[in-house]
């Protein structure tokens, strides 16, 4: 399988010359089955837009696109109204939560209500495509039982969940918005055991870390300590706080690769094969 950023900014979408190698876009990340011709979308930030535009011109034929939220943050769901599949009256599209510590009454709601009149010139329901709402709780199988995905609880205000995606081509783990407050999180070192791929948020130094105790997100230190413990192979880092520019980032990615060498810090339009 494939993976590919389109989206790898966190809390807020930005703009300016100085955060254009990695990109400005909030989180969304595609899964591409080559050999099936097949994707899954991961959250719905402003990257969504672009990769929207890229199934329309691709033509795209997908009975079902499914999008998996790892939460619903504004940074994770902002681009969907964007989302030109979604305005296609062909289309189906699924909105999947996962996970049995969920409390989601009505998943519907969260994106009909950001979609109401004051918000937005278009309603949910006359977008156009058909929508399914779907709530899993523990691991489940798609695409004919050919795709497993688990998820993960996350420390995190207001809850958050990270997956474990494996094929027969290999094990992909996405774990953003997520903090390690008491010490690395065994769940997520269990999660991401021998991954072929861990994505991990990253949004701060271990300096800024300290500042941010219960903000809800990740050091790179962190990260690596994950990719490390649970014997992740490659690692890539997400999740980039806004006031990072690139020669930060850049500097951040050059830090981690002395400590794992495998590490990259994701970049908007990066793709890698697990
Ligand atoms: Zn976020
Ligand atoms: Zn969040």
């Amino acid at each position: 399988m494939k993976v590919k950023f389109y989206g790898v900014r966190g809390s807020i979408p930005i703009c300016g010359r100085e955060f254009q190698r990695y990109g400005g876009n909030t989180t969304c990340l595609r899964i591409h089955r080559e050999d099936v011709n097949r994707i899954v979308i991961i959250d719905a930030g402003t990257g969504i837009r672009n990769l929207g535009k890229e199934i329309v011109n691709m033509g795209l034929k997908q009975n079902v696109i499914n999008i998996l939220f790892s939460h619903f943050h504004w940074d994770h769901l902002q681009g969907f109204p964007f989302f030109a599949p979604a305005y296609n009256k062909n289309q189906r599209i699924g909105i999947l939560v996962m996970g049995k510590e969920r409390k989601i009454t009505n998943l519907k709601e969260i994106f009909s209500l950001q979609m109401q009149k004051e918000y937005f010139p278009v309603e949910l329901d006359t977008m156009g495509a058909q929508f399914e709402f779907l709530t899993y709780g523990d691991k489940e199988t798609f695409y004919g039982a050919h795709v497993t995905v688990t998820p993960q609880f996350h420390m995190f205000p207001g809850g958050s969940y990270g997956f474990r995606i494996e094929d027969t081509t290999g094990s992909l783990v996405v774990c953003t918005d997520l903090e390690h407050i008491n010490g690395i999180d065994e769940n997520i070192i269990n999660l991401a055991k021998n991954a072929d791929l861990l994505i991990h948020d990253g949004q701060y130094t271990a300096d800024e870390y300290k500042k941010h105790r219960g903000w809800g997100h990740s050091c790179w230190e962190h990260a690596v300590e994950v990719a490390t413990l649970a014997k992740a192979k490659r690692l890539i880092v997400t999740h980039h706080h806004p006031d990072h520019n690139d020669n930060f980032l850049d500097f951040m990615e050059k830090e981690c690769q002395k400590v794992f060498s495998n590490s990259l810090f994701a970049k908007e339009g990066m793709e890698v094969t697990v």
